[in-house]
């Protein structure tokens, strides 16, 4: 029987698709062997290496990564070592690189690895989506980078990167969007060639985005896959991929107060579950200095103004007012607020081995306390 000349055309877009994504795949793993940058994570593929470095990645740039990777893996060497660490330790090693809920979340993924698999991180993408704080990306990544597994990745590069290729134009953090650019990421994966490396695939993809396809202005001169893109080809590369405007975070009010002596200054650890749980830092409140001052048992008509630090976090902004004064000779103190549940006098010298948050250092600056040798 002969084919209807629909279903000639549907073979022959068919055809035409796998054509295309196979040369994708070609020119951009070429382009990626010779470019690729030289990133610590990229000389292992011990999982649990890669898994660190995945993590760090999520919301922090690779430059600034890169000695937390180094200075973490060298410190806690195996998924064994970070088990048995204190969360403490854990997030000292953390501090300054923020989203700490991902460090908490590692700790206690490496404890189940432990108790569950035997120390050793499981190769499937469905087993690794199990443990704390693996979602999909995650889980793509440690599967096909350490274990080689054909399993797909979309983090923001690589749903810009194929928004692009494809001239996808739904907003792509949408349902629908997010779900198409999954689906053309796990089509280029599945489809790859013996000798090719998911891998490498996939990191390729990454890079692309970091370095050529970028959000503004992409390189598209210089892309080695210019000839094979559609948005390129349409002129509407700047224009993609398509994102609803987010909301501006709503400001929150903060005073803090740091009291301090040449040697020494007043820290407080944070609950763990408030925002920035078991971390230290200055006290500090939403209800105002008086308030502060009062629980604290410090008089605030002896306390400075030095100014203001501004912090943003991914849902909200804060603002936070500082005060300093002097420290005294007093040993015990009140917990500043329902927020925290230690609070001690701490030897400026030992601030670098406390858990604490960027913003944190962004109070002591403001506060002239001399916090040289922690890590910025
Ligand atoms: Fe991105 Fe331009 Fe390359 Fe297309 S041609 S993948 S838009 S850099």
């Amino acid at each position: 029987m002969s084919k209807t000349p629909a279903a000639n055309d549907c073979r022959e877009s068919t055809r035409s698709l796998e054509a295309l994504d196979m040369a994708l795949r070609s020119a951009l793993l070429a382009w990626y062997a010779r470019e690729r940058r030289d990133l610590p994570w990229r000389r292992t593929r011990d999982p649990y290496a890669i898994w660190v470095s995945e993590t760090m990645l999520q919301q922090t740039r690779v430059e600034t990564a890169r000695p937390y990777w180094e200075r973490f893996v060298r410190e806690l060497p195996t998924v064994q070592s970070l088990a048995e660490a204190p969360e403490s330790r854990v997030l000292a090693l953390w501090s300054g690189l923020g989203y700490y809920r991902r460090a908490r979340m590692m700790h206690a993924a490496a404890r189940r690895v432990v108790a569950e698999h035997g120390g050793r991180l499981p190769a499937e993408a469905e087993a690794l989506r199990s443990l704390e704080g693996v979602g999909a990306y995650t889980a793509g990544a440690i599967a096909s980078i350490a274990f080689g597994r054909r399993v797909a990745l979309v983090d923001g590069n690589v749903a810009r990167v194929l928004a692009r290729w494809f001239a996808v134009t739904d907003d792509v953090k949408s349902a629908g969007g997010s779900a198409r650019t999954w689906r053309l990421a796990e089509r280029l994966v599945e489809g790859l060639a013996p000798g090719q490396e998911p891998g490498d695939w996939n990191q390729a993809l990454m890079e692309l985005g970091a370095t050529v396809c970028t959000p503004r202005d992409p390189a598209c001169g210089g892309c080695p896959v210019a000839a094979l893109c559609e948005a390129h080809r349409r002129g509407i590369a700047s224009e993609l991929p398509r994102v609803a405007k987010k909301r501006q975070p709503a400001t929150q009010q903060r005073v803090a107060i740091v009291l301090s002596s040449g040697r020494a200054l007043l820290l407080a650890r944070r609950r763990s579950d408030a925002l920035f749980g078991g971390l230290w830092e200055p006290p500090s409140a939403e209800d105002g200095l008086p308030a502060l001052a009062a629980r604290l048992g410090v008089d605030a008509n002896e306390l400075r103004a030095a100014g203001h630090v501004v912090h943003v976090l991914s849902h909200r902004r804060l603002r936070v007012d500082v005060a300093h004064g002097p420290l005294g000779a007093r040993r015990r103190w009140a917990l500043p607020g329902p927020d925290y549940e230690e609070v001690r006098v701490v030897p400026l010298r030992e601030l670098g081995e406390r858990a604490h948050s960027t913003l944190a250092r962004k109070i002591l600056r403001m506060a002239n306390v001399p916090i040289g040798g922690v890590r910025s």
